[in-house]
């Protein structure tokens, strides 16, 4: 559903954070602010306010924050037009689609008749489990595999039946569009003669549900050893298999709980864990996970526990997946089972105690790579190096210098190399692939940037707080001075809205194009340690500190380009070379 801008900001302008979110968390006032329990990550003291004159949340402990819509969906699970919709409901704001440009409405009408098509499917094939003789052969296998009748209910198993037209028929009687049902991925066009034919035959079902709970597509499975053994529905308008983690919707609160989730393969890995207990975890479902997936987990747990199969697919799929964990710089475990074993014999053989025990030992990231590594390459002398060569590839991924040097550390421990050694192998990689990264140890500079971090962050809290400052702002292009991409983004952003209006946050909030980006607005805008009387003239000296340091960088660069040059190290000096070029255009337009 599509919902035109000036409703979004209605609903805003018309709802009340504070009348909302006490719906869902007891808050209290203290100051300027209401505290309370966050409901997104478990604590004993409130580190969770919420301002009524900003209309924005942001919580101290975990950093979760927005506006009310952004607060709606986090606590919901739901997305932002199903949100809006809640709101305009609750507050009586009638939301038209009329206007609606005809293409997004033909989108919008061909997904609703995706998913009420899946929905009616879906029934039909849990009927046929329940019911129907041919499916004798479908129970008798989900009993063998241990699956119960409430897990089969819950999770709505079904089973298609052997012939070439159930889905076909089914179509007929509910009057469904054969166009839609194509798109649908249920059934295929013949190719030799007219008609349709079902693309699941004598397979138990598997229907995917959203984080909406709306049926996506199916996956359905042979009983016997045929193949494909696992056959799921094409991606659809509905269903995009890059976005979409099964047993989501049922682990997410779960999640939320625990504080971590168990990413598993497959359907049979999901329902045994459930059932035994083990509530917090999804299926990737044989797919290569993606940067989405691991964005939209963490929305529900900081922590993952990737568990494979100790065989050779297993570790290879592991070693896959652990790229974009790292590049999202989630903390991650990685659980290799006992030879022989995947998650769901485990749990049957073994129980839910014993597989949260062995959870326990699962490794980081960085202790699985150098394992595998170390089984591959032997820790001979040759081994070693070889052993050495591949770490350092992941090693300069890690962003956080303390966590890379502690990797260093252990790395060099264990093959008991001579820590400088493994640092001059990190630092070449560095040079190799990275212009931007030039000092890997310069403790002075990093601890610089930090400083100049902080103040960048004052500099946003201050233009939030204190609208009067961003003409200064403006002036002397202040922004350009930051280290910060993300943090000068953010603040190109607030310059583009007006700050003259009431609803000054509101709209910058409601300009965010992301939920980190949302936080972040809610935690400066949060920030209330500048009494008012004194803000401009802090602003007025962080502004200047800001230029000042980024003036001084340009000196102390032009002090390493001498020292490159007499080192002959002509990579660098072109890196610095260039750096000081760009400082150099930066100055000019002052
Ligand atoms: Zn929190």
């Amino acid at each position: 559903m599509y919902i035109p801008e000036e409703k979004i900001s209605e609903i805003l302008n018309t709802s009340d954070i504070v009348d909302i979110i006490s719906e869902s968390v007891i808050l209290k006032k203290s100051g300027r602010n209401f505290f309370g329990l966050c409901p997104f990550h478990s604590e004993k003291t409130p580190s969770f306010s919420v301002n009524a004159s900003k209309q924005i949340f942001h919580c101290f402990g975990c950093s979760a924050g927005g506006n009310v819509l952004s607060f709606i969906m986090k606590y919901h699970g739901i997305t932002f037009p199903e949100a809006a919709k809640m709101l305009a409901v609750r507050y009586n704001i009638t939301i038209e689609t009329k206007g609606v440009d005809p293409a997004k409405k033909r989108e919008i009408s061909l997904k609703e008749s995706l998913l009420r098509l899946n929905k009616t499917v879906m029934t039909y094939y849990s009927g046929e489990l329940k019911n129907s003789d041919q499916a004798g052969k479908a129970r008798e296998y989900l009993e063998k595999r241990g699956i119960l009748g409430d897990i089969i209910q819950k999770f709505r198993l079904g089973y298609s039946p052997g012939s070439w037209d159930f889905v076909v028929k089914v179509l007929k009687e509910q009057k469904i569009s054969k166009n839609t049902a194509v798109q649908s991925g249920l059934i295929l066009k013949r190719k030799e003669k007219a008609g349709y034919y079902d693309r699941f035959r004598n397979r138990i079902m598997f229907p995917i549900f959203d984080i909406n709970m709306q049926v996506a597509g199916f996956g359905g499975r042979v009983m016997d050893d045929s193949m494909p053994k696992y056959m799921n529905s094409p991606e659809t308008p509905v269903y995009n298999k890059s976005r979409i983690l099964y047993g989501l919707h049922a682990a997410k609160q779960h999640c939320r709980q625990e504080g971590f989730v168990y990413i598993v393969e497959g359907y049979f890995d999901f329902l045994s864990l459930y059932q035994h207990g083990i509530k917090n975890t999804v299926a990737s479902l044989g797919t290569a996970l993606t940067p989405d997936h691991v964005r939209i987990l963490k929305g529900y747990a900081p922590r993952m526990i990737l568990v494979f199969d100790s065989d050779a697919a297993g570790i290879s799929a592991a070693k896959r997946s652990i790229k974009i964990f790292m590049k999202e710089g989630v903390d991650t475990r990685v659980l290799v089972l006992p030879k022989g074993n995947d998650p769901d014999s485990y749990v049957v053989k073994h129980g839910e105690e014993a597989f949260k025990k062995l959870a326990l030992k699962a490794k980081t990231v960085m202790q699985f790579l150098l394992q595998v590594s170390i089984d591959t390459h032997g820790l001979s002398v040759e081994g070693r190096i070889n052993i050495l060569n591949d770490m350092k590839k992941h090693l300069i991924v890690i962003g956080d210098s303390a966590l890379r040097s502690m990797h260093v550390k252990e790395l060099a421990e264990t093959l008991n190399i001579d820590e400088k050694a493994v640092l001059e192998k990190v630092r070449d990689q560095y040079l190799s692939h990275s212009s931007k990264r030039i000092s890997l140890n310069d403790k002075n500079k990093d601890e610089e940037k930090l400083a100049s971090d902080r103040r960048e962050e004052q500099m946003i809290s201050i233009m939030l707080n204190c609208p009067e400052i961003i003409d200064e702002i403006k002036n002397k292009d202040v922004l350009d001075y930051f280290y910060s991409e993300k943090l000068k983004r953010i603040g190109k952003k607030i310059l583009s809205i007006d700050s003259n209006k009431e609803a000054f946050i509101t709209d910058v909030m409601a300009g965010m194009e992301n939920t980190r980006d949302q936080e972040l607005i809610a935690s400066y805008a949060m920030d209330d340690f500048f009494s008012d009387k004194d803000i401009y003239k802090t602003a007025m000296s962080i502004i200047q500190r800001i230029i000042r340091v980024r003036k001084k960088q340009e000196n102390t660069l032009t002090s390493k380009i001498i020292s490159a040059e007499k080192g002959c190290d002509s990579e660098l000096m072109d890196l610095l070379k260039q750096k000081q070029k760009e400082i150099q255009q930066l100055h000019d337009r002052i």
